[in-house]
């Protein structure tokens, strides 16, 4: 754990326009600042609706700011008759250091199965990007004590054909579903159990370098006030924070979270 960087992702959702955008960026930066707090080795990103990223661009660029960005989603297509999609290249033109493939609200209401994901977490390296691929069972799979091998059917799918050294470099994200937006966040032992299972199974598939160097985050209803639980595990490398990364005071607090 001690040479994987912490890694902190607030995932806007369809929130904020980009006038909000540039304020809440603005305000975390300053928060990230404050020399009152030790923020300690924390990585911290960003992932604005794609209406928002060239305003978070123009701010972090301009005022050299160590917050980094991410797009919610991208096309599995490089270019051409795809009305409405956003493609890799132009998300590495805008800056962005990751891109969120496979989230849960994607899988469901989008009908993103496996190879989908997986198909857009090429493109995503394709372009030079890092992949943050989600990953986590629903409830039902959850109270059949399904959980673990349905993560892992989802960690194999989702990472078919990727090198060793793409997946050193990767970031998993494991978010059971029955804890996202709910308020209803997973146990940190809950959390470990899966993100151990997911970086055993990929020291199997890919390797020791591969295994030791994907972060592998939680996500799932986590605040301030829970998160210090959860990233004492072993295995859990960040988290991945949907409705708390809209308050500036709570995902600030997110990031200070040693
Ligand atoms: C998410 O959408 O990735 C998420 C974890 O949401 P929340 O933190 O609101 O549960």
């Amino acid at each position: 754990k001690n040479t994987r960087v912490p890694l902190m992702a607030g995932n806007w959702k369809m929130n904020l326009n980009h006038q909000e955008a540039v304020v809440l960026v603005q305000k975390l930066a300053w928060t990230l600042s404050d020399k009152r707090h030790d923020f300690g080795k924390v990585e911290v990103v960003v992932v604005p609706p794609f209406t928002d990223l060239r305003s978070v661009q123009t701010l972090v660029d301009g005022d050299r700011l160590s917050v980094k960005y991410a797009a919610q989603d991208v096309s599995t297509h490089e270019s051409g008759a795809y009305t409405g999609e956003i493609s890799a290249g132009m998300l590495a033109k805008l800056g962005c250091s990751y891109v969120v493939v496979g989230h849960s609200e994607r899988r469901e209401h989008h009908a993103e199965t496996d190879e989908v994901v997986n198909a857009k977490a090429h493109a995503t390296l394709k372009a030079g990007m890092i992949p943050i691929v989600c990953v986590g069972e629903g409830l039902e799979v959850r109270q059949a004590g399904e959980h673990v091998p349905h993560t892992m059917a989802q960690v194999e799918g989702s990472l078919a054909g990727l090198t060793a050294e793409q997946v050193a470099d990767l970031v998993i994200a494991y978010e059971p579903v029955w804890a996202i937006g709910t308020g209803e966040v997973a146990t940190p032992e809950d959390a470990q159990e899966v993100c151990q299972a997911i970086r055993a199974q990929i020291r199997e598939a890919h390797g020791d370098a591969a295994a030791d160097g994907v972060r592998v985050l939680y996500g799932g209803s986590v605040k301030a006030a829970n998160v210090a639980g959860i990233m004492a595990k072993a295995d859990v490398d960040g988290a991945l924070v949907g409705g708390a990364s809209l308050q500036v005071d709570e995902f600030g607090g997110i990031c200070r979270f040693h």
